[in-house]
């Protein structure tokens, strides 16, 4: 089959949120073209493989791409989220981002898209790719940068196996198929720490299981973000005020452990079980119903990471547990995001797609797309971009911090990426300038308070006064 040749001023690899978000806020803040290439059938990357109940943990008011809004703005009135921005599932997600290829991207006549195609450099810098159904094969001559939209190679349960044996006799599903079980079994056994356990435990008691016939082996205690203060549009005080406590903690610590302390009594950093020491944090996020839901599963194996499942037990790292003949092993353990070094953003002729701001892929991508349109100085563009690790541990939530308010004042002496910031709807803070009218959200209270009062408050959940700082200030509630 005879080579095509293309030629483009950017070749995007990956067609997930990342490369999406680029491109979109590329191509609207330039002329320049683009040739978007993945492997999989349909934009949208590692949603196209979600378990089917996932839902995105942040509001879609802020989740996408810049140039079409996902979801519908409004605050949930009811379940798990109430009072805050709507979530999006998995298939409200890929649908949108087919829309965003069909409707937004493709029809500005610069973008290219090359589905179920593998990208592998070729040596001496070209840039190759093969289509997985015909063969064919096509040279792209790139005039300014390969975009490497796939540097945090995501792995998601449905397409990595357990990272532990599993004996012929013993029942182990990936957590994509526990919505095609057709028997219920004695007891759901959640193997994972992560959003991807928490989400399969929450599915189980929204679905009637009894928290008693779920266990949990959760090998690291995870500190998670409030969703209550990642909150955007109308609710845009919350988010204002959680920074605000943040700093505030940061002020007054007088030690590392204190400043966790202090975040977990301002309710902004949470966990399940506060008297275990946290040892994650990937900034996922929770809502206080959601919380105590979690609260109610108590049988919570801690022995480590699984080795082996067998019909009649559990071996872990530190030891053994008995299992029953008819339990139900849940893999929730792939690696998610991988914990990749960080690069420069920009080198000659490639951009490497990193987070700034933490745990927000979307927006970060698009704001490194917006400053590759509208700058070329290599180390300006470097300055602008400060690549921020994904967090891995507690710890890592100061250097995250850090990075990401640091990125926001230099931008914020840029105008025309302070104005980008106030006008894209993927930046949670814009609003402090203009504060939005309703966009659309359903009208909903401006500013949405835990009081702290674990018994009496609606969302509450949260505050247990676990950690001895004794009661918590009262603080105006919406509950009350
Ligand atoms: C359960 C869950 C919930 C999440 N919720 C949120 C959330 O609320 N907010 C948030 O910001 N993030 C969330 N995330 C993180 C999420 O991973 C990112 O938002 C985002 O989807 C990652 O996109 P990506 O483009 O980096 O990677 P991917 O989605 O993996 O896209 C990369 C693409 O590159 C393609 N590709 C790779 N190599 C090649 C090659 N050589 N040739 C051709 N194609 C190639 C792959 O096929 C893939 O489609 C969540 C993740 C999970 C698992």
């Amino acid at each position: 089959m005879p080579l095509r040749e293309l030629d483009t001023d950017y070749l995007v690899v990956g067609c997930g949120a990342a490369g999406m978000a680029f491109t979109d806020a590329l191509v609207d803040a330039s002329k320049l073209d683009v040739i978007m290439v993945d492997r999989r059938h349909a934009p949208g990357g590692h949603w196209n493989e979600a378990y089917p109940f996932v839902k995105l943990h942040q509001p879609a008011a802020f989740y996408g791409v810049s140039s079409l809004r996902l979801g519908d703005d409004a605050i949930d009135r009811h379940g798990p989220n109430e009072g805050l921005y709507e979530q999006a599932s998995a298939a409200q997600i890929c649908s949108y981002y087919d829309l965003v290829m069909r409707e937004r991207l493709v029809p500005t006549g610069r973008v290219r898209y090359f589905p179920m195609c593998d990208y592998a450099a070729g040596p001496d810098g070209t840039h190759p790719f093969v289509s997985r159904v015909s063969g064919e094969a096509y040279a792209v001559t790139v005039r300014k940068a390969l975009v490497d939209a796939n540097y945090l190679q995501p792995s998601v349960p449905a397409s990595t196996p357990p990272p532990f044996e599993v004996a012929p006799d013993a029942r182990c599903v990936s957590v994509d198929k526990l919505a095609s079980i057709e028997d219920h079994p004695d007891r759901h056994v959640v193997v994972g720490t992560g959003k991807t356990a928490i989400d399969a435990c929450l599915w189980l008691l929204q679905g009637g299981v009894s928290p008693d016939a779920i266990r949990w082996i959760r090998p690291r205690e995870l500190l998670l973000n409030n969703r209550l203060y990642m909150q955007c549009g109308n609710l845009v005080g919350n988010l204002f005020e959680g920074i605000s406590l943040q700093m505030e903690a940061a002020a007054k610590a007088t030690s590392l452990a204190d400043l966790f302390d202090r975040l977990e009594d301002s309710d902004q950093l949470l966990r399940v079980d506060e008297r275990v020491a946290p040892g994650m944090y990937k900034g996922a996020t929770v809502s206080a119903s959601e919380l105590a839901a979690l609260r109610r599963i108590e049988d919570v194996v801690r022995l480590g990471h699984v080795r082996r499942v067998e019909r009649d037990r559990i071996v872990l790292e530190q030891g053994t547990v008995p299992a029953g003949a008819h339990d139900l092993h849940v893999h929730c353990a792939a690696r998610g995001l991988r914990l990749a070094p960080a690069v420069p953003m920009f080198a000659p002729g490639r951009v490497t797609l990193q987070p700034i701001r933490i745990g927000l892929i979307p927006f970060n991508a698009a704001i490194v797309g917006f400053i590759e349109a509208t700058r070329s100085d290599l180390a300006d563009k470097n300055r602008l971009c400060p690549p921020n690790p994904l967090p891995d541990v507690p710890l890592d939530w100061v250097r995250g911090t850090l990075i990401g308010m640091n990125a926001d004042r230099m931008w914020a002496k840029e105008p025309d990426i302070a104005a980008w910031l106030e006008g894209t709807r993927l930046n949670a803070a814009r609003g402090l300038r203009h504060p939005p009218r309703s966009r659309g959200a359903s009208a909903g209270p401006a500013r949405v308070r835990a009081c702290g009062e674990a018994a009496s408050c609606r969302r509450a959940g949260i505050a247990s006064g676990g950690r001895g700082r004794g009661p918590r200030p009262a603080r105006a509630c919406a509950c009350a």
